[in-house]
């Protein structure tokens, strides 16, 4: 029976080890943290370690296309979601009252998927994984060195070496190692060359908190789950159990906006969000959780069109992770997992080709959402620096990307920030397209403090106050609130 090594029991490596153990190989995942899946639900939300996912806490949702590859190939894992409260959720169905007509049209179904927080995706997950006839899974033993053999100048990974001192040896080892995968330096030691590798810090920070419902509902939706306002982003993502999260994003560089990381600023600026104040009136269920130094990273294991190594896979976040804003990590990752799974039917005893072709498939498959995702950050980034600096928005950018960086394209003057999905909604068989920046680009009023320009005539006003006067407002005025007692739902806000 072929023996395949997965590094790493992160959502992509455990997926990718049920779906190969199904099709009959035998596969021993390694996973350096040591903490083993806990017996609850409540104890995997409060108190897994997870050290080496980063945003084990962060807000978490998967795009349709992930429950599409459940349904299709991990279908118990899809009942087990479910069963542990994992909310089936169609996108459509949260349109902002701007959208007039909601008649249902063939194919809306697309837009279903099924989502939770991280730690119930991941805790179902494992313990199907733990189950599973197949699959061995070793936590607390990290991978120190690959071992290898060379065929024509080229070397074969013929396996990996643990922290404990194992050698495994098999058909193939499958880097699912995230995104701070040591596999480059792992090649390196084996002699490989190295792999194409581009990063950029995505240049933002993320301060997230959770909320439960009180009365069982979910906040209406009055515009779309990520909102570009002026000088940061709302991210609005439904969750399991009657709970979801609220993201307030920034520019890394914007200083005095990290004042979000405290409760009190944070409230006051989403209080001061028209459209997205409503998603507070419920029960904080955490503090405001930080995350940057977000980093989007690709790798490619051919390089020049020759294989760097050959019997090792990237796969998931080791491939390429983003900044997560859109929320593609999970479902790429499943996606790519199944065509691992379909990909080692046919090419493992090739050794080359097994790369090329697999480096061929992700090139064509997977590859344009990574791209599309950079394209994304990097005109958001630009639109926050250039709101921070008092300077004039960026041009529109070209072609697909950053459809949703810019608020001042978007925004109508009455209604605020326009609804819209994202243009490459995961959605299984999704066509491209979708809502366009509204009209030509106009220069926005600044009528703000300090440093920026006076407001031109008739100029628009801005859709979103600015955080940064928000925390200066509240500082001033108000004085710090109480948080509010658990489940006390606050007067609805018109
Ligand atoms: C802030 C934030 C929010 C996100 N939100 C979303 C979202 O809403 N929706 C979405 O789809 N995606 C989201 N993502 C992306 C998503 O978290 C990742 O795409 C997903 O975790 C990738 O899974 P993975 O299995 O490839 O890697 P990971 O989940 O990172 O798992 C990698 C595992 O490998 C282990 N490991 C690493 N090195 C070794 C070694 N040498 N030996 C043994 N084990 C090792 C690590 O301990 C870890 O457990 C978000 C990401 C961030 C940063």
């Amino acid at each position: 029976m072929p023996r395949i090594t997965v590094l790493g029991a992160g959502v992509c490596g455990l997926a990718a080890a049920m779906l190969l153990a199904r099709d009959g190989h035998d596969v021993t995942v390694l996973e350096r943290d040591p903490a083993p899946v806990p017996d609850t639900l409540d104890e995997a939300l409060t108190s897994w370690e997870r050290g080496g996912v980063a945003q084990f806490r962060q807000a978490h949702y998967v795009q349709p296309r992930g429950r599409e590859v459940l349904e299709e190939c991990l279908p118990d894992v899809r009942a087990a979601l479910a069963a542990a409260g994992a909310l089936q959720f169609n996108a459509l169905g949260g349109m902002p009252p701007t959208i007039a007509d909601r008649t249902p049209r063939p194919g809306d179904e697309r837009f279903a998927t099924i989502t939770a927080r991280r730690p119930v995706i991941e805790s179902v997950l494992a313990r199907a994984a733990q189950a599973e006839p197949g699959v061995e899974i070793r936590r607390g033993v990290a991978v120190e060195a690959l071992t290898a053999r060379w065929y024509d100048g080229t070397p074969h990974v013929t396996g990996a070496r643990t922290d404990r001192g194992d050698e495994l040896v098999g058909d193939l080892v499958v880097d699912a190692g995230g995104r701070r995968s040591a596999l480059p330096r792992l090649l390196e030691a084996v002699g490989a060359r190295p792999p194409l590798e581009q990063a950029e810090d995505s240049g933002f920070i993320y301060y997230t908190r959770f909320f439960r419902s009180c009365d069982g509902g979910r906040p209406e939706s009055r515009a779309a789950p990520l909102t570009p306002m002026p000088s940061f982003s709302v991210l609005t993502l439904p969750g399991d159990n009657d709970t979801w999260s609220v993201t307030l994003y920034i520019s890394a560089g914007d200083r005095p906006l990290k004042a979000l990381r405290h409760a009190e600023n944070w409230d006051a600026v989403l209080a001061a969000c028209p459209r997205h104040a409503h998603w507070a009136d419920a029960e904080p269920l955490t503090d405001v959780v930080p995350m940057g130094g977000v980093v989007d990273r690709y790798r490619r294991m051919v390089v020049d069109g020759e294989p760097v190594a050959t019997g090792v896979v990237v796969l998931g976040d080791a491939w390429a992770c983003t900044n997560p804003s859109l929320g593609r990590g999970i479902a790429l990752g499943l996606m790519h997992a199944r065509r691992l799974r379909d990909f080692v039917r046919y090419h493992l005893e090739h050794r080359v080709e097994m790369v090329e072709v697999w480096d061929t498939a992700t090139e064509v498959e997977l590859t344009p959402w990574y791209r599309a995702t950079v394209g994304e950050d990097r005109a958001r980034r630009a639109a926050l620096e250039a709101d921070r600096a008092g300077a004039a928005p960026p041009p529109p950018p070209r072609g697909d990307a950053g459809v949703l960086a810019l608020p001042a394209a978007r925004c109508d003057r009455r209604r605020g920030p326009l609804p819209g999905l994202p243009r490459h909604p995961l959605v299984p068989g999704a066509a491209r397209g979708g809502p366009r920046p509204a009209g030509p680009r106009r220069a926005r009023a600044r009528a703000g403090p300090r440093r920026r320009p006076a407001a031109a005539p008739g100029a628009r006003p801005r859709a979103a106050p600015r955080a940064g006067e928000l925390i200066a407002v509240r500082r001033r005025v108000r004085p710090a609130r109480a948080p509010p007692p658990a489940c006390a739902i606050r007067r609805p806000r018109p």
